[in-house]
C-alpha cells in the first residue's frame, strides 16, 4: 500500500506558528521534502526534530517529482513544505500535489499559515470575495496581460511580491487600475516588524518614492468600483489608444490588435487609422 503525502504548513515569520498536529506529522514520516532544506533544518532544530531531508524546487521538481512518488509507492510517508506558509500556494508542491493524484497516492493537508489570507484579514478591504493572483510575471507582456484581465473584477484581488521589484509593480497597477484605488501592503507579517499600510496606489508611490521597499510583501487591492467599469482608454482616441499600449511593452502589431478588440471595431479600421495619424505626427 501506498504511503501518504502531507502537505505541512510552516510559519510565515513566528515559529510558534506551527501547529502541534504538523510536529506529529513531521516525527512520524520517512522523509521531509522541503523547497528550501536550510530554512527547514531550521525550522526542525528549533523543534528540536532530526529527520531525513530532500529538496524539492522549481529547478529539480521533475527529478525529484519521480523519487518521491517512487517512495511514496513503496509505503513510505512524505512531508512537504515550502519556503514559508502552505505548500503548493505560489510554490512547486502543486506539481507533486498533480503527480500523486495521477499516481493514486493520498494526498492530505495539514494546514497552517498563508501569507495571502493573512494580508486580506488584516486589509480592512472585503474580504467576502476576493482572488488570489499571485506574483505578477517579469515578462512584460505576460504582466500587463494579467493586470489588463483583473483591472474590472468587483472582488478584492491578492498579489504577492518581493521588495525588490514593488515600486514597479506598484507604477503598473496604478496605470491599469487607476491612482485612486485602495490598498493594502502586508509586510513582515507574524514577524517583530509586521506592518500594514493602507492607502491608494499613488500614496503608496509617493510613499516608497522616499523609501526603501524592506521584506516579503503581499498587496491587497480593492475591487473595481461600478463606475470604474468604463473603460479605461473610454476618453483616448484611436491612435492613442494604441500608443498607450506600445507604451506598455506590446508590439505595434498586437497593440493595434488589441486596441479594435477593446473598441469592437475591425482591425483594419484602427490599422488605418494608427497609420494615417502617426505618420502624420510620429
Ligand atoms: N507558500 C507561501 C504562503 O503560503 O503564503 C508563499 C510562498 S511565496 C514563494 C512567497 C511570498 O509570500 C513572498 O514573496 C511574499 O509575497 C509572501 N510572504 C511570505 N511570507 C510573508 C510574510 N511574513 N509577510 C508578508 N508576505 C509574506
Amino acid at each position: 500500500m501506498s504511503g501518504i503525502l502531507y502537505l505541512c504548513a510552516t510559519p510565515i515569520g513566528n515559529l510558534s506558528d506551527i501547529s502541534r498536529r504538523c510536529i506529529e506529522i513531521f516525527e512520524s514520516v520517512d522523509l521531509i521534502a522541503a523547497e528550501d532544506t536550510r530554512r527547514t533544518v531550521r525550522l526542525l532544530n528549533h523543534l528540536g526534530i532530526s529527520k531525513p531531508l530532500t529538496s524539492y524546487h522549481e529547478h529539480n521538481k521533475r527529478e525529484k517529482g519521480a523519487y518521491i512518488t517512487g517512495l511514496l509507492k513503496e509505503g513510505r510517508n512524505v512531508a512537504l513544505v515550502s519556503d514559508a506558509g502552505t505548500p503548493a500556494i505560489s510554490d512547486p508542491g502543486e506539481d507533486l500535489v498533480r503527480l500523486c493524484i495521477e499516481e493514486n497516492i493520498t494526498v492530505t493537508s495539514v494546514p497552517g499559515p498563508v501569507a495571502a489570507v493573512n494580508a486580506l484579514i488584516l486589509s480592512g478591504l472585503p474580504a467576502g470575495r476576493f482572488s488570489f493572483e499571485g506574483f505578477l510575471s517579469v515578462n512584460n507582456r505576460h504582466r500587463h496581460e494579467h493586470l489588463e484581465s483583473v483591472r474590472n473584477d468587483r472582488h478584492t484581488l491578492i498579489f504577492y511580491e518581493a521588495p525588490h521589484k514593488l515600486r514597479y509593480t506598484l507604477a503598473d497597477m496604478a496605470k491599469y487600475f487607476g491612482g485612486n484605488r485602495r490598498i493594502a501592503l502586508a509586510r513582515e507579517l507574524t514577524k517583530l516588524h509586521e506592518e500594514v499600510l493602507r492607502m491608494t496606489l499613488d500614496e503608496a508611490a509617493a510613499y516608497y518614492e522616499e523609501r526603501s521597499p524592506r521584506g516579503e510583501y503581499v498587496i491587497i487591492v480593492e475591487g473595481a468600483a461600478e463606475k470604474e467599469e468604463a473603460a479605461w482608454w473610454s476618453g483616448l482616441d484611436c491612435v492613442e489608444h494604441v500608443k498607450r499600449y506600445i507604451d506598455d511593452g506590446m508590439s505595434e502589431r498586437d497593440a493595434i490588435k488589441q486596441a479594435a478588440k477593446d473598441r469592437n471595431v475591425p482591425k483594419r479600421e484602427v490599422y488605418n487609422e494608427y497609420i494615417r495619424k502617426h505618420r502624420i505626427n510620429p
